[in-house]
This record gives structure tokens, sequence and C-alpha cells, in this order.
């Protein structure tokens, strides 16, 4: 098939990994009367229990990608973490959207700031780290706090280390353990803020506005939009996005975690190369939710009208609120003006993603409000 010939309803989308990101694009392909393929090391997986096909294989199979990807119209990914070989043996057999190059910036943390401060973007100061002396040297020219971050395979603060005094250095080289890393200037942010935004194969894009994230323990808790900001601050968000997609060829959906500092500037902190939580109201709040944009954009269609119904407000239910026991879903239900969004997961861990709600109301603070009382119902009996 052309690489440039729509890939329409009736055709299969394949895509590598099988959590709740995989499971909200399943269920907008399937509305659309696209099918769905997954593949991943697991098994009875939130995608999988809404896919057509599940294939349980590891990533780094490359028969069983190969011929995963035989089987699709086009394929794509929900995680950061797609090894470089596997992505090459996909796009053998199909597009791979969005494509190998995003996936390599997005994966490693020097790669992706080398990125930002290449082209032009603001970021904080940072130093890669592949050797003491180089943490030493790092040291001294950003003196403290600063953070260290492991260069790959971190994510919701795990692999990171606040360095306030040289106390802190001997126990966060000791615990790294010679993994690549990344020492960044500690950021005095007021806001943590993101952008989801998409890019189709004719290379026009949209954005959602800026979205401001509220953060418990390196997770997200809660999102909001509009965010409380100067038009100028939407600007800027939106022309950094703009180069951010345009840049790397991104065809596809992703999102950029920014922090907004307190003279209403943006620095850039990383890119997700996929839909994002900070997105997931967009699923109740917009025309086109991320999802249907990512499916949009993958099958070479026009993206989707984003505009918002209402101000908007989404928390997470993480697996804490199952520790009392089964959260009060009946409490829950009651409140009409409430989305509940449940992932599917068996068990619950604590700090694990099992769920999500969205409100809608007449401005963002009466949504934040709102979804922060009805999270709290859940563990009232
Ligand atoms: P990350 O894994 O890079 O998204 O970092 C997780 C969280 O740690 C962010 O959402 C921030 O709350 C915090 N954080 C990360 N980098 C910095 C920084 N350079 N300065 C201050 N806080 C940071």
């Amino acid at each position: 098939m052309s690489q440039h010939k729509p890939i329409l309803p009736g055709a299969t989308i394949g895509v590598l990994g099988s959590g709740q990101l995989g499971r909200m694009l399943a269920i907008a392909a399937r509305q659309m009367g696209y099918h769905i393929h997954v593949l991943s090391p697991a098994t009875n997986t939130p995608t999988g229990a809404v896919a057509d096909l599940e294939i349980n294989a590891a990533y780094d199979d490359l028969d069983a990608i190969s011929k995963f990807a035989q089987g699709v119209d086009v394929v794509t990914y929900e995680f950061e973490n797609v090894p470089a070989a596997t992505a090459s043996a996909a796009a053998a057999h199909a597009p791979l959207r969005p494509g190998a190059q995003l996936l390599a910036v997005a994966q490693n943390r020097i790669r992706e700031k080398s990125f930002f401060a290449d082209n032009g973007l603001p970021v904080s100061p940072f130093h890669p780290i592949r050797s003491r002396t180089d943490l030493d040297t790092a040291i001294n020219e950003l003196g403290y706090p600063t953070i260290l971050k492991t260069a790959t395979s971190g994510y919701d603060g795990k692999g990171q280390y606040r360095l306030n005094s040289p106390a802190d250095v001997d126990p966060a080289w000791q615990d790294l353990n010679g993994q690549e890393a990344i020492l960044e200037a500690f950021v005095p942010f007021k806001q943590e803020v993101s952008i989801v935004a998409a890019r189709g194969l004719d290379g026009h894009i949209v954005t959602y506005g800026l979205l401001t994230n509220d953060h418990e323990n390196h997770i997200l808790d809660v999102t909001y939009t509009p965010s409380n900001v100067p038009p100028t601050v939407i600007n800027q968000a939106n022309q950094l996005a703009h180069t951010v997609l345009t840049q790397l060829d991104v065809v596809g959906v992703l999102c950029i975690e920014m922090f907004l500092m307190e003279d209403n500037t943006l620095l850039l902190n990383e890119i997700a190369p996929r839909p994002h939580n900070s997105g997931h109201l967009t699923v109740d709040a917009c025309v086109t939710s991320q999802f249907e944009q990512q499916l949009r954009a993958i099958c070479g269609l026009p993206l989707g009208d984003t505009r918002y119904h209402q101000p908007a407000a989404m928390a997470n239910l993480l697996g804490d609120l199952w520790q009392g026991g089964t959260p009060n879903w009946h409490a829950l239900t009651q409140q009409t003006d409430i989305k509940l969004h449940l992932y599917g997961k068996k068990e619950a861990r604590p700090g694990r993603k099992m769920g999500h709600i969205t409100v809608m109301a007449t401005s963002a603070e009466a949504a934040v409000t709102r979804v922060r009382q009805a999270r709290n119902s859940l563990t009232h009996t």
C-alpha cells in the first residue's frame, strides 16, 4: 500500500504496548470501525481486553514483531521504550507512525535535551554524565540543588536523585551503578504544564492548548484546562510544539511536558511520543480525543477538531484508593456530571494508574473542585 493513501475504516491498526493508552486508542479505533492488534510481553492486558488480537511476545523478539507488522496496515506504540531494532523490524513491513526518529529522541534524556538545545528550544542547563569526573565537573558548574536522572527508562520520578549538598552525591552515584545519566539544574517552576499536539501525514499540526498538571509524589494527580496564563504563554507553547513536531517529522500525537516559570516563560522538560495522561480529559471534553487524533494521524486522515466543549479537569485514580477495599463506586456513579474511565487492571498496587475521572464545568477552577470532591467520595463509606 502506498505510504500516502489514507488507511480507512476496516483496516487494522497494530499497537506495541498493551496498557491504558493502547486501550483508549483501541476503543477510539473500534468505534470508527478499525481492527486492533496488540503485541506485548503481558497477557490479559488493558488493551488486549478490547483488541481483536492480542499477541504475547517480547519486544526484542524480532520474528514475532515482523509477523505482527505483516498482519496490520500501520504500526504505532503506546510507550517510549520500543527498542530501535524492534522499530526497524516493524517499519520493514508496515508504516511505523510516529517514526523511529521521535522514538530515539524521546527514549534518551541526553538526546532529548540536546535536541531541545540544538533547536533553540528553552531548556534548563544540563550535562551528560558518563563518569564520576563528568558528575563532579557538572556539579561545579551547576552548583546545588541539581537533579540527577538516568538517561533511559525513568518515569514518574523513578531513577531520579535530587542533590542538595555534597553529602547527596556519593549515594546517588552509587545507586546509579554505572548507568548513563544527565545532571540538570533544579528548576524553581511555579506550575507544571503540558501541551498535547498532533501532526498529520500532510504536515498539518493541531494542539489542545495548555494543560496544567498537579503532581503528587512525582505522579500526575490532577490536570485542568484552560490554564490560568496570559495568551502569550499559550502562543509560546504552540510555537514550541510546532518546532518539535516539525523538526522530528512526527506523524501522530505527542505531549511536551514543560515548566512554567514565575515570569511566565516556559522550559521544556520532556517529550512523551504518544498520547499522555494529561490529555485524557480530551476524551470527554473535546470534539476529537487525543486517541482519535492519534488514529487519524497514523491513518493519514485529516486531523480532527480540537475544540473543548467546556473547561475540564481530570483526576487519576491510583491503586492507593483500593487499599481500604473496593472504592465506593455507588457513591461515584450517583454523580451524573462525572465521567468514569477504568482500565481493567486486575491488581491495584499503590501508585498504579487504575483509571481516571473527568468533569466539565463553567470554569477550570470549578472543574478541579468537583473532580477532587468526586474522587474523595470513593473513599467514603
Ligand atoms: P521527569 O521524569 O523528568 O518528568 O520528572 C518527574 C518530575 O520531577 C517532574 O514532573 C517535576 O515535578 C520534577 N522535576 C524533574 N526535573 C526537574 C528539574 N530540573 N527541576 C525541578 N523539578 C524537576
